[in-house]
This record gives C-alpha cells, sequence and structure tokens, in this order.
C-alpha cells in the first residue's frame, strides 16, 4: 500500500497538471486521484476506489486497461533493445513491420510513415509538411492551413493554432499566423430553420469556398479536420459534408489532412474515420489508438502524391531534416504491433459499430424525451449528449452554472467517468471498444441518475423550460 497522503501532499508541492485550477489545486480545495491500477474498462485508485471508465482515458485505451499481451511485447523489445533512433535510415523489425501494415491499413494511397510521440507534434509534422511540399513545387506561397471552429489539433504551437477553441489560446500568444478559421459542420447548432442536411453541409462548403477565394487559392496549402469532430464536442458530420468539402479542396489544390488521432483503429465502427465518411486524405494523423497509450507514439502518414515530390527533391535539397530523437522508437512501435494485433484479432472495428449501435440505442431511449436533453448524437463508441435550458428554443445554459461539470461530477461521485466537454454543457462517451453490452447497461443507468440529479437541482431553481 502505498502512503496516499505522503504522495498526494508531493504531488501538490511538484507537478505542474494539465487542465487543474492550479490555486485551488494548490489550497488543497480539491484532491488528486491517485490511479493505480487498470483493468479492462474500469481504472482503481489508490483508496482502493474503482470506476468505470467512460472515456477511455482521454478516448486513447481503446483495448482496454491491463492487457498483459501488450505489457509482454513490450517489455521483450525493452529486454532486447530498449532504445535506438531511426535518423539516417536505422530502424529495428518491429518499426519496418508496424510501418507496412500502416500503409495498407490507412485509406487512400498511402507510402510512407513519420513517427512521433503525440498526436501534437504530428500535426506540427503535418505543417511542416504542407509547407515543404509546396516549397518543393515551387509555390512558396501556398501555406496556409485552414482548420475548422472547434476543431481540436492539439496544444503544440502550431497545432494549437489550429485547434479552434479559443481557451486553448487566451493569455498564450495563440494562434499564429496563417492559420484560417472556417464553420463547424454541427447541424443541431448550425442550420437555420428548415435547412437539410444536405443544405447545411453545402453552406458549410460554399463558405470554405469563399474563404479559398478571399484568401487567395494560392495561398491557400492545406485543409485541417477530425473526421468526426472529437474535443470540440464529439460531432458526426451531417449528409454530405465531406464529400462536398473535398470537392472544394480538389478543385484548389488544396492538401486534405485528416486528423484521425481519435478516429482511427476503429473508434468509428470502421477501421478509420475516413474510411466511414469516403474521405481520400493526403496527409493522416493517428496517435491515440494506434498504442491504445501504452506507451507515447503518434504516426504522420504521407500519401504517394506528397512523398513523390519529397523523395523527387533530394539532389536539390539533401536530407529530409525533420525529427525527435525518439521517432520510430522500438519500444513504441512493439506496442503498437501488439495493439493493432488486437484490433484485427477481436476485429473492434466491427465490434465498436455493434457495439456503438447499442450504446446509441441505450442513449437515446434514456434522454432523448428529457427535458434538458437538445441531442443525443454519436458514431461507433463516440456519443455525446448536448444540455439545453430550453429544448424549443436550443438555449444553452448560462456557463456559469456549469451544467456540463456538474453532470460529469455527478456521474463521477457515482463511480462514472463521463468527460464535459470543453465546449458546451456536452456530457461526451467514448469508452474501451471492448465495453461490454451489460457495462454499457451501467454506464447509461449511471449517467441517467447523474442527469436526474442535475436535472432536480436546476428544476428546483425554475432553470428549465416548460
Ligand atoms: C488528442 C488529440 C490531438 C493531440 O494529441 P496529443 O497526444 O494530446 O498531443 C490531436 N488531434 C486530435 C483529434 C485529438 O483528439
Amino acid at each position: 500500500m502505498i502512503n496516499i497522503t505522503e504522495i498526494a501532499d508531493m504531488d501538490r508541492r511538484t507537478v505542474l497538471h494539465p487542465f487543474t485550477y492550479l490555486k485551488n489545486y494548490a489550497a488543497g480545495e480539491t484532491d488528486p486521484t491517485i490511479v493505480e491500477t487498470g483493468k479492462g474498462v474500469r481504472i482503481r485508485d489508490a483508496s482502493g476506489r474503482e470506476y468505470l471508465d467512460g472515456f477511455a482515458g482521454l478516448y486513447c485505451v481503446n483495448v482496454g486497461y491491463g492487457r498483459t499481451e501488450v505489457a509482454e511485447a513490450i517489455a521483450r523489445q525493452a529486454y532486447k533493445l530498449a532504445y535506438y533512433h531511426s535518423y539516417a535510415a536505422h530502424t529495428t523489425e518491429e518499426l519496418a513491420r508496424l510501418s507496412d501494415r500502416l500503409v495498407r491499413m490507412a485509406p487512400g494511397k498511402m507510402s510512407k510513415v513519420f513517427y512521433g510521440l503525440s498526436g501534437s507534434d504530428a500535426n506540427e509534422t503535418q505543417a511542416k509538411i504542407v509547407w515543404y511540399y509546396n516549397n518543393l513545387r515551387g509555390k512558396a506561397h501556398k501555406k496556409k492551413i485552414i482548420s475548422r471552429e472547434r476543431g481540436y489539433h492539439g496544444c503544440s504551437v502550431v497545432s494549437g493554432s489550429m485547434t479552434g477553441l479559443s481557451f486553448y489560446h487566451d493569455h498564450m500568444d495563440l494562434p499564429v499566423s496563417g492559420i484560417l478559421r472556417t464553420g463547424v459542420p454541427h447541424f443541431y447548432r448550425g442550420a437555420v430553420p428548415g435547412e437539410t442536411e444536405e443544405a447545411f453541409s453545402q453552406r458549410r462548403a460554399d463558405e470554405l469556398e469563399a474563404l479559398i477565394l478571399a484568401e487567395g487559392p494560392d495561398t491557400v496549402g492545406a485543409f485541417i479536420a477530425e473526421p468526426v469532430l472529437g474535443t470540440g464536442g464529439i460531432t458526426p458530420p451531417p449528409a454530405g459534408y465531406w464529400p462536398k468539402i473535398q470537392a472544394v479542396l480538389k478543385k484548389y489544390d488544396i492538401l486534405l489532412i485528416a486528423d484521425e488521432v481519435v478516429c482511427g483503429f476503429g473508434r468509428t465502427g470502421a477501421t478509420f474515420g475516413s474510411d466511414l465518411y469516403g474521405m481520400n486524405p493526403d496527409l493522416i494523423t493517428v496517435a491515440k489508438g494506434l498504442t491504445s497509450a501504452y506507451v507515447p507514439m503518434s504516426a504522420a502518414i504521407v500519401s504517394q502524391k506528397v512523398y513523390e515530390v519529397m523523395e523527387e527533391a533530394t539532389s536539390r535539397v539533401g536530407s529530409f531534416s525533420h525529427g525527435y530523437t525518439y521517432s520510430g522508437h522500438p519500444i513504441g512501435a512493439a506496442a503498437a504491433n501488439a495493439v493493432l494485433d488486437i484490433v484485427e484479432r477481436e476485429n473492434l472495428a466491427g465490434q465498436s459499430a455493434i457495439r456503438g449501435a447499442y450504446l446509441m440505442q441505450r442513449l437515446k431511449a434514456e434522454f432523448e424525451q428529457n427535458p434538458i436533453v437538445g441531442e443525443v448524437r454519436g458514431v461507433g463508441m463516440l456519443a455525446a449528449i448536448e444540455f439545453v435550458s430550453d429544448r424549443d428554443t436550443r438555449a444553452s445554459f448560462d456557463p456559469g452554472l456549469k451544467v456540463g461539470a456538474r453532470i460529469s461530477q455527478a456521474a463521477r461521485n457515482r463511480n462514472l467517468i463521463a468527460r464535459a466537454m470543453p465546449h458546451g454543457d456536452i456530457l461526451g462517451f467514448a469508452p474501451p471498444l471492448v465495453m461490454t453490452e451489460a457495462e454499457i447497461d451501467e454506464m447509461v443507468a449511471i449517467a441517467r441518475a447523474a442527469v436526474d440529479e442535475v436535472l432536480r437541482e436546476l428544476d428546483s431553481q425554475g432553470l428549465v423550460a416548460g
């Protein structure tokens, strides 16, 4: 047994935690959760309390916790060779095998895989590849990157700038220049009365085209987007969205970067979100599900079309001068291969489609008639409930009421982790893809009790319409 007080004090004094109210934590108003073990869809803290993890960590532990075959693959590689770099054509068996399989698995005509350690750094790499590609093609001005409002692409300087959520920018001098923003394809929030999904998608595509024309097509290098908007609210695209967007990009010779960090490896019920929506990306970013977070690893997958230009330029520009000390780390590669073996052997993409349909059916049954629920949405093992103060007008609650955070906390008090998404009052679910129907029932029942508790509080204060 660890000494909980000692560890908590030590942590409070020395760890700078992401997304934490620093003063409240420092003052002891909030306590750390010391996570000790995990098995399947559950984690256990140092006091022995067990939580059902409805968000798979940060939608990454797709194969579930405690998979010993992954731990063994990591250990085997660590004993054999814990590290060597991949500069100047050094490699390992695990790295070569992983890359071969990713190129075969990925949608479109992919050619090469560049490795990083996080989704953020992989998107940073994508930006550099876009700039490099257009420099090599003699298009020195074709550099701007368009991302979407509420898109999430990471937290580093360029990836954080591509992220279209202002609280990732505030007080940190982001976004940097050269990043443009276009509208989010959230039908429930963005459609005008009477508009069909197809018409709404067309309007978004027309807005994108207008932005490109206003900026000058020869100044726009790439468009980056998640197949299913994730952190910005878990929002699947409306009908017709991806074909219409891709037609615009093609017309102006603009690369499509599919940020598959959440969607990749089965989360949406297809192997990649791009497969589900008929996307044909030029560059693909993967992270989270690649290793199910057993080891940090990300990748930028580069298409034949982009790679050819890079290879052809060798005699003029020399080596490809980009890389991290840990690019292609052999322990990461071994973990990824072991995880992808599970994904394939257990058909987790197919499972995700089946279990996801069940999850959606259960969520709709429990929540669609609830007086504070505006929309229940999702695809595969990604789902969200959006809360509103008035179902007719779709009015949001006063942000000061923190409705989403309170519901998430009420769930947590009942030992369920469901994430209050950072924008709006949205409760997100993205459980491990191995979650069973019985566990889905348990998750939905706890979420129901949590929502009912907060509904009662709001109702007693007269804050619910109708
Ligand atoms: C999480 C995420 C990232 C960033 O990944 P990190 O590993 O946190 O840097 C990028 N894109 C998407 C879509 C993500 O969900």
